[in-house]
């Protein structure tokens, strides 16, 4: 279209660019500014054994309270987080109200839950990523047995050793790992077989067609199927993510996936509001 248009096309061509990078760079001060006043705060999702609707753990998700925009969801500067190396930060963010979250409960005589953390790619595969997390756990005196982490598949199978050493050892700590996302990286099985991880979420994308029926989705039910029957004989817990109706609940219990997560049972919602829902 450019070419077509001649060269004055040129121009609004370089300037959306500019217009692109400058938005960038807005965002990523902004960013930083909110990691200084404090405006980066978390959501908690429960996981629920759908046999009971008894909540069994939460996943925390990271939301930006901006002074003017509002809510901003993590899709909106996590990828941006990434490339400029603020999701370091950001983690840090995370793991520490998490901690102060878990330790706030305790102290109130909660039961304890543990809180799933999702991990981004270039987090998991920062060279600090132990010290950085061990300090902080040891900052807050928690129990790591209380926390998991959530890293992709795909951030997972990028380099199979690392990735094997990093999650020992994060394992040999006494942390909890789970396979976000499950199902749409292509993972070679062999690969999976050596991963020392407790559990599989079954992505949402195959989750999403089964909303009404089923039957009418054979592709999908087929790969959730194979997904349950690949985490049992693997010895893995699994937990399906985005379920949002009955229809889809019924067709994970009858196939044995009793654990799940998605607005049928709670959206992520605030401290105050995830606490409701805690019973004695
Ligand atoms: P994820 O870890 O796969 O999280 C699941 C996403 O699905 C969340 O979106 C959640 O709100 C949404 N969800 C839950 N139940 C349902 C449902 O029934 N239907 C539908 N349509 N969606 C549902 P959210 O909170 O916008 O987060 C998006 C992604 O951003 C997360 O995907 C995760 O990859 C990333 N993210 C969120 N919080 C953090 C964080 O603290 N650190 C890092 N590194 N990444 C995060
Ligand atoms: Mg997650
Ligand atoms: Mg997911
Ligand atoms: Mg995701």
């Amino acid at each position: 279209r450019a070419k077509a248009q001649g060269p004055r096309s040129y121009h609004f061509y370089t300037r959306d660019l500019d217009e692109q990078l400058h938005e960038r760079m807005q965002l990523e001060q902004a960013m930083r500014r909110g990691l200084e006043r404090g405006q980066f705060l978390l959501h908690y999702q429960p996981r629920m054994d759908m046999r009971d609707n008894r909540m069994l753990s939460m996943e925390a998700l990271i939301r930006w309270q901006h002074p003017d925009w509002g809510m901003v969801m993590p899709g909106r500067f996590i990828p941006l987080a990434e490339e400029t190396g603020l999701i370091i930060e950001l983690g840090s963010e995370v793991l520490r109200q998490a901690c102060l979250q878990l330790k706030s409960w305790q102290s109130s005589g909660r039961p304890l839950l543990p809180l799933a953390i999702n991990l981004s790619p270039r987090e998991f595969h920062q060279t600090d990523l132990l010290e950085r997390i061990m300090g902080i756990m040891e900052e807050y005196e928690v129990d790591t047995r209380l926390i998991e982490f959530e890293i992709t598949e795909s951030a997972a199978m990028s380099s199979v050793e690392q990735t094997i050493d990093i999650l020992s050892q994060l394992t040999r700590m006494g942390f909890r790992i789970s396979i976000d996302d499950f199902g749409t990286a292509y993972s070679s099985l062999n690969y999976l077989k050596r991963l020392p991880v407790q559990s599989l979420k079954i992505d949402q994308s195959f989750v999403k067609d089964l909303a009404n029926d089923p039957a009418a989705h054979p592709e999908d039910a087929a790969i959730i199927r194979a997904i349950i029957g690949l985490a049992g004989n693997l010895g893995l817990e699994v937990i399906a993510e985005g379920v949002e109706t009955t229809a889809q609940r019924d067709f994970l219990l009858k196939h044995g996936c009793p654990v799940g997560q998605g607005y049928l049972f709670s959206r992520p919602v605030a401290a105050a509001e995830i606490e409701t829902r805690f019973t004695a």
